[in-house]
C-alpha cells in the first residue's frame, strides 16, 4: 500500500482555521530577486535542506520547491497580511540598495524609509516575521520526529497577526553575515536548540541577516539587542554575530 492514499485531512490554516490553500513562500520572492537577477532554465538555483542538495533545477523563483509545505488560506496570505508584506518589501529593498553605507555606520533610520508612520510600518515588518515564524514552526511540528517536539504554540502568533497587534514575545534584530561568501545565497535557518520557551529563525538574503526570536523571557543580554516593535524608535542598530550559525 505504499505511496497509496486513500483520504486525508485537511490541513487548516494556523492563521485563521480555514481551509488551507495558498502556499506561503519561505523567503519572499522580492527577496529573492534581490539576490538572483535571473531564475530560468538556463540559469537555475538550488534548493538544500540541512545542507544537502534537495534540487539542482528550480527554474522560477515562485517553485513549490520554495514554499513551505504547510499552507494558510489564500485570504491570510493575500489580504490579511499583504500590508504586512509590502512593509517588509520596502525595508527589505532600502537595505539592498543602501547595505555597503549601512554596514559601516552600523545603523539605519526608520524615518528615511518610511516617513512619519514608522511606527505602523515597523509594526507590520514584525508581523511579517511572525507569519515567517508561524509558518516555519507548523512545518516542524508537521515533521516526523523520532522523539516528541516540544515546540510553542502559534495562537499568539495568529492572534497578533488577525489583530494587527505586536506578538509580545517576537524580537527582530539586522545585522551583516559572518562571511565572506558568495552573496547569491537566501534561505531560511532553524536553530535545532528551540523549545517551549525559546525559537531562534535566521532569514538570510545575501549578506543581510534578519534574527527573529520567540523568548518568553525579555532579557536583552539574551536576546542580543532584538527588539519588539514598542521597543524601537526611529533607528535600528545592527547587531553582532553572537554565535549561531548561518
Ligand atoms: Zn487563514
Amino acid at each position: 500500500m505504499k505511496g497509496l492514499i486513500l483520504a486525508n485531512k485537511l490541513i487548516k490554516c494556523w492563521i485563521c482555521g480555514d481551509t488551507a490553500n495558498s502556499g506561503e513562500h519561505m523567503v519572499k520572492q522580492t527577496d529573492f530577486k534581490q539576490v538572483f537577477n535571473i531564475v530560468n532554465q538556463q540559469e537555475p538555483i538550488i534548493s538544500r535542506e540541512n545542507g544537502e542538495i534537495k534540487n539542482r533545477n528550480i527554474q522560477s523563483c515562485k517553485s513549490n520547491h520554495l514554499k513551505f509545505k504547510n499552507e494558510i488560506c489564500e485570504k491570510c496570505n493575500n489580504q490579511l497580511t499583504q500590508p504586512y508584506d509590502r512593509s517588509w518589501e520596502k525595508l527589505s529593498a532600502y537595505l539592498h540598495t543602501n547595505w555597503t553605507e549601512i554596514k559601516i555606520k552600523k545603523k539605519f533610520n526608520l524615518r528615511e524609509i518610511f516617513g512619519d508612520n514608522f511606527k505602523q510600518d515597523i509594526l507590520n515588518v514584525h508581523l511579517f516575521f511572525v507569519k515567517i515564524l508561524g509558518c516555519i514552526v507548523e512545518e516542524e511540528k508537521s515533521r516526523e520526529h523520532e522523539e516528541e517536539s516540544v515546540i510553542i504554540d502559534t495562537k499568539q502568533l495568529a492572534k497578533s497577526i488577525l489583530e494587527n497587534i505586536e506578538c509580545d514575545n517576537i524580537y527582530i534584530s539586522f545585522r551583516d553575515t559572518k562571511y565572506n561568501k558568495s552573496k547569491e545565497y537566501v534561505g531560511l535557518y532553524l536553530d535545532q536548540n528551540y523549545n517551549e520557551n525559546y525559537v531562534f529563525v535566521l532569514y538570510m538574503i545575501g549578506d543581510i541577516i534578519v534574527n527573529i526570536i520567540f523568548s518568553k523571557v525579555n532579557n536583552k543580554k539574551a536576546l542580543n539587542n532584538a527588539q519588539k516593535p514598542s521597543e524601537i524608535k526611529e533607528i535600528i542598530n545592527l547587531v553582532e554575530y553572537v554565535g549561531i550559525d548561518e
